[in-house]
């Protein structure tokens, strides 16, 4: 058959449940098209219980990094301030910490969680100490559906008693321990922009532990404005407050969410079903307590490949897959930050050179992922 009629697989596009147009039809008939509105709150409430930590307050934002932002607002990070943060990330991750004028230092991922380096951020935190400049905090990012290893980051954390905020945009539904991701550090923000593992066509959250820090972070996001009967201002604002439309789509995808968990989970299984076993790619796995959702299937090639290569070819078979996050410590706009490897060889560097990642939207069906996984094989065994 020819690649033309074949269809299209995307790398992980936005699947709805049908419960999303209920929500919107019920903010047309009150005529909530505004941001702020009942969906944007009772979205708040739902998070809040789906993370199972009725401490936390959430705060729902136009995007993920309109999130982090205020989180690093909300710290007082400002001009010549550090901010640590994982180098192997989107670059969402640590655009914020430039929005503030802070300078960001990045650290490395170890080879089992694909997160963040206990023994890099030691290292990073041993240095700041010897120049007397702690970081503000740390930015860990859950990678692919994953969470880092908090087990012995938040230890370490503490013992310097510099704040986490956790970037959990590519970790909803994940968890470690039975403790889910967006609720390890003093921070938590999630994605739900069109790729994520549900979406509201764009929009964010951030977490807090304190009712004060929300009422503040509601404040920020909503222009600053005092209480007085004009407008009057004191602090710089945002605008950056969630849609009452796109809220009820969130509404809508929180009530599938443990669907889309599971379908990422079994195309998972498929991949390495056909794809680990035959000695093809080494997949990122999950350690004992970790309970992954796949958000992306990725892994690293078992022999020295171009990933670039698998890229164009298989765009021809009409299937899109990307290359692994490039490093944020290898990127133009960094080129003068700090990096703390995790060892000798950066993983951060190793897994873009050499990793892939696969069609993973739960939308895809059995069918589509042999088919990936046939054409990635024909590519690997002719190189
Ligand atoms: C998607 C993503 C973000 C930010 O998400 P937006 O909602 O698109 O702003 C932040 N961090 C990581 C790691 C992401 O993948």
């Amino acid at each position: 058959m020819s690649s033309k009629l074949k269809n299209k697989i995307l790398l992980s596009s936005p699947h709805m449940g049908g419960l999303e147009m209920g929500f919107i039809q019920e903010a047309f008939e009150e005529n909530w098209v505004a941001p702020l509105g009942p969906n944007v709150d009772a979205f708040e409430q739902e998070m809040v219980t789906y993370l199972q930590d009725e401490d936390l307050y959430a705060v729902a934002m136009t995007s993920g990094t309109a999130a982090l932002h205020i989180a690093l607002r909300l710290l007082g990070v400002g001009p010549g301030d550090e901010v640590f943060c994982s180098s192997l990330t989107f670059i969402a991750s640590a655009n914020p910490i430039l929005y503030q004028g802070a300078i960001p230092v990045f650290i490395d991922s170890d080879s089992q969680t694909w997160n963040m380096s206990p023994e890099a951020l030691e290292r990073g935190f041993e240095e700041s100490l010897k120049k007397n400049k702690l970081p503000k905090a740390v930015v860990v990012v859950d990678l692919f559906g994953q969470s880092a290893d908090y087990r012995k980051l938040i230890t370490i954390c503490n013992k310097f008693n510099v704040p986490i905020i956790e970037d959990a945009a590519e970790a909803l539904g994940a968890s470690l321990d039975n403790k889910k991701c967006g609720t390890f550090g003093d921070y938590g923000i999630l994605s739900f922009n069109g790729n994520k593992i549900m979406t509201t066509g764009g929009g964010g959250m951030l977490l807090v532990r304190d009712k004060e820090k929300a009422k503040y972070a509601h404040f920020l996001i909503t222009q600053a404005r005092d209480p007085a009967p004009y407008y009057l201002h004191s602090v710089v604002g945002n605008n950056y407050r969630m849609s009452n439309i796109a809220a009820g789509i969130g509404r809508g995808q929180l009530r599938v969410l443990d669907q889309r968990v599971s379908r990422r989970r079994e195309i998972n299984r498929l991949y390495r079903n056909e794809l680990e076993d035959s000695g093809v790619i080494d997949f990122m796995t999950a350690p004992s307590g970790y309970f992954s959702t796949n958000w992306l299937s990725v892994g690293i090639f078992t022999k020295k490949v171009d990933p670039l290569c698998f890229v164009s070819k298989l765009a021809q078979e009409n299937i899109e897959v990307r290359p692994i996050w490039k490093p944020m410590h290898t990127q133009p706009l960094f080129a003068k930050s700090q990096y703390y490897a995790s060892s000798q060889n950066s993983f951060a560097d190793l897994a873009f050179s050499n990793g892939l990642c696969l069609p993973s939207g739960s939308n895809l069906g059995n069918e589509d992922i042999l088919r990936v996984c046939e054409a990635i094989k024909n590519i690997f065994y002719q190189e």
